[in-house]
């Protein structure tokens, strides 16, 4: 337990697979290999509902399912409405669409010059690397192309991307995501980020994985002394749920932050997941403990069949105001709504300025309410 909450923490290990010889089960290659995929083997560690077992069918031409055994093991196998369940195995309602969800919600493909290039704001630019993630989140926003579930036959395009970036001395921000980058072989890896260092403009390179989430042994001291190499590299990971804090995570996070890795966050707002003013709170909090800094949360992008993920705008407002001022403000990440169709992100945070004065002067709110002048 940790003293601030009473969620257990740390806590994690080899849990169904003690049998399996620790030099296996500490090797990312083993876990990649030993994923559970389908719903009888999911089936055969846990019992599973009438809901997840429909859900199964939709799944076969729109998202994978995976899920690797380590982050399995963090699955309360008695309950439904399991946090960490919930993101990863399928269910009935992941076949409804509801009005304004598509398979596109935030209009990449329209601004995407290139196959595997995202250019929406002025200055930097996403690079998707694979279609390929250790474990898939239903919720994805990337899933019309990660997985390949939907013969979407997504091949990066990467001596295309780079030759775009180059030509293009606007783009000072380079952003490798996925799919998830860290799944990619060391050599592709220390490749791709020496071709980005070798062009003169990109100053700013970072990498969005949920790797160090769903598989920590994935952070070897070799992958971290390429990212060594060609640093500083800031790395935005996903974690939602204080359980995906476990000790292994942890020590990834401290490999990572002891080869200059500059390390944050980004969270997506699920409903059952995270929308609770406790469970965000701990999360934070531990996110600071492993030297993480959370960045943005997201409001559920529209994506077919997430309905059941989406929680009210006012209570992600909500959840940030019960944080401001009463914990770290390291703590607090910015709330965003990434707008449908390719606006890009908006921060949407809690409003503590109550009106302009004719004097030039502001009338603020603090964080219990209190008025000031200003
Ligand atoms: C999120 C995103 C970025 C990075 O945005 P920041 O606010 O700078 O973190 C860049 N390009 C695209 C297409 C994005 O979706
Ligand atoms: S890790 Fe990221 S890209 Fe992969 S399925 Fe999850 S949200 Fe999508």
């Amino acid at each position: 337990m940790y003293p601030h909450d009473n969620i257990s923490f740390w806590t994690s290990g080899q849990g169904l697979w003690k049998h399996v010889p620790a030099h296996l089960w500490n090797d990312w290659r083993w876990q990649m290999q030993n994923r559970i995929t389908t719903a009888a083997q999911l089936e055969a560690f846990m019992p599973l509902t009438a809901r997840e077992r429909d859900g199964f069918l939709a799944v076969k031409n729109r998202l994978a399912f995976a899920v690797t055994p380590h982050f399995f093991n963090l699955i309360d196998r008695e309950n439904p409405d399991c946090p960490i369940r919930r993101q990863i195995v399928p269910v009935t309602e992941e076949n409804i669409f509801s009005e304004g969800e598509t398979d596109d919600p935030v209009g990449e493909e329209k601004s995407s010059p290139v196959p595997g290039l995202v250019h929406r704001y002025p200055d930097r630019v996403l690079l998707l690397s694979t279609d390929r993630c250790a474990c898939y989140c239903r919720y994805c926003t990337r899933s019309r192309l990660v997985s390949n579930a939907r013969g979407y036959d997504f091949h990066p395009h990467l001596d295309a991307g780079l030759r775009y970036i180059a030509e293009h001395r606007e783009i000072r921000d380079v952003l490798v995501s996925g799919g998830d980058f860290f799944l990619l072989s060391d050599e592709k890896i220390n490749d791709l980020l020496s071709r980005l260092r070798a062009i003169p403009h990109v100053e700013f390179l970072r990498v969005g994985s949920r790797v160090p989430v769903f598989l920590p042994q994935r952070i070897t001291p070799a992958l971290c002394e390429i990212l060594k190499r060609h640093g500083p590299i800031w790395l935005s990971l996903h974690i939602n749920h204080p359980r995906e804090c476990t000790r292994e995570l942890a020590e990834a996070a401290e490999r990572l932050a002891f080869a200059g890795v500059v390390l944050g966050n980004q969270s997506v707002l699920l409903r059952g997941v995270n929308d609770d003013e406790t469970v965000m709170r701990s999360l934070v909090h531990r996110l600071l403990m492993m030297r993480i800094r959370p960045y943005y949360l997201y409001a559920c992008d529209k994506i077919s069949g997430s309905a059941h993920f989406r929680v009210p705008v006012i209570r992600g407002i909500e959840i940030i105001r019960s944080l401001r001022g009463k914990t770290s403000g390291y703590a607090i990440p910015q709330f965003v709504i990434d707008a449908p169709g390719g606006g890009g992100k908006i921060p949407v945070n809690p409003d503590y300025l109550e009106a302009f004065l004719s004097d030039g002067s502001v009338r603020l709110k603090n964080f219990l309410g209190k008025e000031f002048l200003y």
